[in-house]
């Protein structure tokens, strides 16, 4: 996570901007192609990578929409954060996993909510990832990014690195799912 190379070339999607709102009306009507309901293999290919010997620990996701994964990972004993601005997302992970969860106030950022399950090792936070910091969230020992650094929209990629390098433990890992085009040539739905 050294930052975004100068000048990295993503061409006709450099001004291209997707809301909050959007991200939410794609919830609300279903379309949430990205969802994997059966999580994404990468994760379980490069999971030594991600764990490196370690057990317990404290993993954060990213944009986290409801995915499986943020289960396999406390199902392995490890604490699992979260962040989505979309509150359905949240309540249908939890319901679609058969989870018991209480809902709280976060003080430090008004009108966000942290969605905890009663088992107390899964945390979402519903607010912008923008609205947290380290003093809120403490510090992580490994990341899973996928669907997060590609959802972001380029003009807020120097933040969002910024933001994931003060997350990181001294010795955490991070796995970063992202793709490789010619922007100039393929639309494509992720940056
Ligand atoms: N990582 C998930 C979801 C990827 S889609 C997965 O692998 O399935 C990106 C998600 O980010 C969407 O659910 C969207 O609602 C959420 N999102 C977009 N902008 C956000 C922001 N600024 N803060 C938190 N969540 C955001």
């Amino acid at each position: 996570a050294a930052g975004v190379p100068e000048g990295a070339d993503i061409g006709s999607q450099k001004d291209r901007v997707v809301t909050e709102e959007e991200w939410l009306q794609r919830w609300e009507t279903g379309n949430i192609g990205f969802h994997k309901k059966r999580g994404h293999p990468l994760l379980q290919k490069y999971l030594d990578v991600l764990l490196n010997g370690r057990s317990g620990l404290r993993v954060f996701f990213p944009l986290c929409g409801k995915a499986v994964e943020m289960k396999w990972l406390a199902d392995m004993g490890h604490n699992v954060v979260g962040v989505e601005v979309s509150e359905q997302a949240l309540k249908e992970f939890f319901s679609e996993h058969g989870l018991p969860y209480c809902e709280e106030p976060v003080p430090e950022i008004s009108g966000a909510k942290m969605f905890q399950s009663t088992s107390g090792n899964i945390s979402l936070y519903c607010c912008s990832v923008y609205d947290l910091s380290s003093s809120i969230l403490g510090k992580f020992d490994g990341v899973w990014d996928r669907g997060a650094l590609v959802a972001v929209n380029p003009c807020d990629r120097q933040r969002y690195v910024s933001l994931m390098i003060t997350l990181m433990e001294k010795n955490s890992s991070y796995l970063l799912v992202t793709v490789s085009y010619d922007p100039n040539k393929h639309k494509g739905e992720n940056f």
